[in-house]
């Protein structure tokens, strides 16, 4: 963390792509926070509201909205997810980066905005290999499956807009590109 204002880390990427193990490693580096968004999707067996995500009713979600208190929303297979603006400013002002892991959607409307960003596309190698991190991962019936599997040639025409463009062929190669292109640093390094 410095005293100078933080970042946005946009990361977005087809699903199983491996964004959520990116940016749990990110958050792993001092002055590297986490957005937590807000989402009218059901929480998933092992998530924790107000850790992965404020789960919120569909009532709550257009309060948000109507309110101002999302930076970014979007409707996402089916369901609304939105960046709550607050946590995200606050952050920021307090040096650290943020990283946000959101759809292309979110990341174009936050093209505009006037806070400083870096953003990262995940890319599968293939979109078999997607379709078998899916099956493996299981937390999707087949028909969510596939549904999420019909977007992805849409999601990968976005990838171009990005600052950054990371192919997930090896989990631990992908994060060392992704610290490196970030210039992230350890609490070690950072001493030195
Ligand atoms: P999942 O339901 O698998 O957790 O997430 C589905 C999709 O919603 C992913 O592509 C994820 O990046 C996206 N997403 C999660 N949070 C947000 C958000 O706050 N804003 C937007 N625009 N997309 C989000």
């Amino acid at each position: 963390m410095s005293n100078s204002s933080g970042r946005l880390i946009v990361v977005s990427g087809p699903t199983a792509a491996g964004k959520s193990t990116l940016w749990r490693r990110l958050v792993t580096f001092p002055g590297v926070r986490f957005s937590v968004s807000a989402t009218t999707r059901p929480p998933r067996a092992g998530e924790v509201d107000g850790r992965d995500y404020h789960f919120v009713s569909a009532e709550r979600f257009a309060t948000m909205i109507d309110g101002g208190e999302l930076l970014e929303h979007a409707l996402v297979h089916g369901r609304h997810y939105g960046t709550p603006r607050r946590a995200v400013e606050e952050n920021l002002a307090a040096g650290f980066d943020v990283v946000l892991e959101i759809d292309v959607q979110g990341a174009t409307q936050l093209q505009d905005c006037s806070l400083p960003m870096v953003s990262v596309f995940v890319a599968p190698p293939s979109i078999d290999v997607l379709r078998e991190r899916l099956g493996r991962r299981g937390t999707e019936d087949p028909v969510e499956m596939e549904r999420r599997l019909s977007v992805v040639a849409k999601e990968m025409e976005h990838a171009r807009h990005y600052h950054h463009v990371v192919i997930n062929d090896d989990l631990e190669r992908m994060v060392a590109e992704v610290v490196q292109l970030l210039g992230l640093q350890t609490a070690v390094e950072e001493e030195e």
